[in-house]
């Protein structure tokens, strides 16, 4: 038989009820679709809220080791500790293990009601650089001294106009780290044999740094993708690179979502385009993601913890189910996948759905997290 390991956190909040409804069901799937030829070894890691418990640390020493020499991992959402000195959990592992690509797909399902009218037509993924930009956290208050001082420094020397009350934020946006996200996506939409990649940008406004990003998406084109990619507009075969301006590409993705595949965009753009994408086809419910680098990738909900309904078994486990089924199709067990997609769809036509979904599917009957899992 073969098994593959899969490391997991189970998180706070909602955490472990969504793991309760929702591992039974990938391991049903894989299960169904290879007897026993295959399973999945689940191996707990300690994280957040419960770790801190038992360990005196959010993030233990056992735990980053361990990730730190694996491949695969999943978790359930983590609390941010509220007080003085502490970072996001998400964000410092995102950059322990430079979880550089974050990936999420947006893809409708049947029984949905959308606030869109062709919610069919939207089957995109999004690539979200996810160490530079805004989010490089290199921030200053206004009328601090570090503020005044960068603010003197800009005046004096490059003669910007800057009020000097101003708070001031740096976006750092790097060739590498540009060429990196672009590759990932370039090599997704080659091996699936996906239409096109968007590069999403704002570079009519920021020339050096979204502009710098589309530019340097287009070079890596050239440079290491001759035969396998062609530019919007030429004849040829290939996956079609093209770029949008990213509040055009709002726009268009709401409009004619049929002409857009997938998307490779920078921090902050891809923060809100993967949200709005997602209220398309059901919200935070149903929206599965991967943060990846090259050594781990690291799958998840892309919801919180949910404190309100936590241990209330409201919360909908869609999410990691289907964030379980991207990890199925990564280690290359597409049929197990395939089935849960199907579950999905059916729980979804049949209208018995967590409350988040019956709040957008006219005539649904609602029913709890666990219930949600074992009708899966
Ligand atoms: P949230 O995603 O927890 O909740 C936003 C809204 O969506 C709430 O109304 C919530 O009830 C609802 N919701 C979320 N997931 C749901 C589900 N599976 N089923 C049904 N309804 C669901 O976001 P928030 O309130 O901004 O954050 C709460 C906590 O979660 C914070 O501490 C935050 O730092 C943390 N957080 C963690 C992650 C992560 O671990 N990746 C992501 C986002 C927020």
């Amino acid at each position: 038989m073969a098994t593959k390991t899969i490391y997991y956190i189970e998180g706070d909040g909602i955490g472990p009820e969504v793991w309760k409804a929702g591992r039974p069901v990938l391991d049903a799937a894989v299960a169904k679709a290879y007897g026993s030829d295959k399973a999945l070894d689940w191996q707990l890691l300690l994280a957040g809220e419960k770790a801190y418990a038992e360990t005196g640390e959010h993030l233990p020493k056992a735990t980053m080791e361990t990730l730190a020499k694996a491949d695969l991992a999943m978790k359930g959402p983590l609390n941010t500790p509220v007080g003085e000195g502490f970072r996001s959990l998400n964000v410092t592992m995102r950059q322990v293990f430079d979880l550089y690509a974050c990936i999420r797909p947006i893809k409708y399902f049947k029984g949905i009601e959308s606030p869109v009218k062709r919610p069919d037509l939207v089957d995109m993924v999004v690539f979200r650089e996810n160490t530079e930009d805004v989010y490089a956290g290199i921030e200053y208050q206004s009328a601090t001294p570090e503020a005044k001082k960068l603010i003197e420094f800009l005046v004096e020397e490059f003669g910007a106009k800057i009020d000097p009350t101003a708070g001031i934020g740096i976006k750092p946006i790097t060739p590498a780290g540009s060429k990196r996200l672009v590759k990932k996506a370039l090599d997704y939409a080659i091996a699936e044999g996906k239409p096109s990649v968007t590069l999403v940008h704002k570079g009519n406004i920021m020339k050096y740094t979204e502009g710098g990003f589309r530019a340097w998406g287009y070079e890596l084109a050239d440079e290491e993708y001759a035969g396998k990619i062609i530019r919007e507009g030429e004849k040829g075969a290939g996956v079609i690179l093209k770029d949008r301006i990213a509040d055009a590409m709002f726009q268009n993705a709401l409009m004619y979502p049929e002409q857009y595949s997938v998307l490779a965009t920078t921090n902050l753009n891809g923060d809100y385009i993967s949200d709005a994408l997602a209220a398309q086809v059901g919200g935070l419910g149903l929206a599965p993601g991967v943060n990846m680098g090259d050594n781990l990738a690291l799958f998840e909900p892309t919801h919180g913890t949910a404190p309100t309904i936590a241990g209330k078994d409201m919360a909908n486990p869609g999410s990691l189910i289907l964030s379980g089924a991207m990890m199925l199709e990564h280690i290359g067990w597409h049929e197990a996948a395939a089935l849960i997609h199907k579950a999905v769809e059916a729980a979804l036509t049949d209208k018995k759905v967590t409350v988040d979904l019956a709040a957008q599917i006219n005539g649904a009957t609602q029913v709890g997290c666990q219930e949600f899992g074992d009708i899966l």
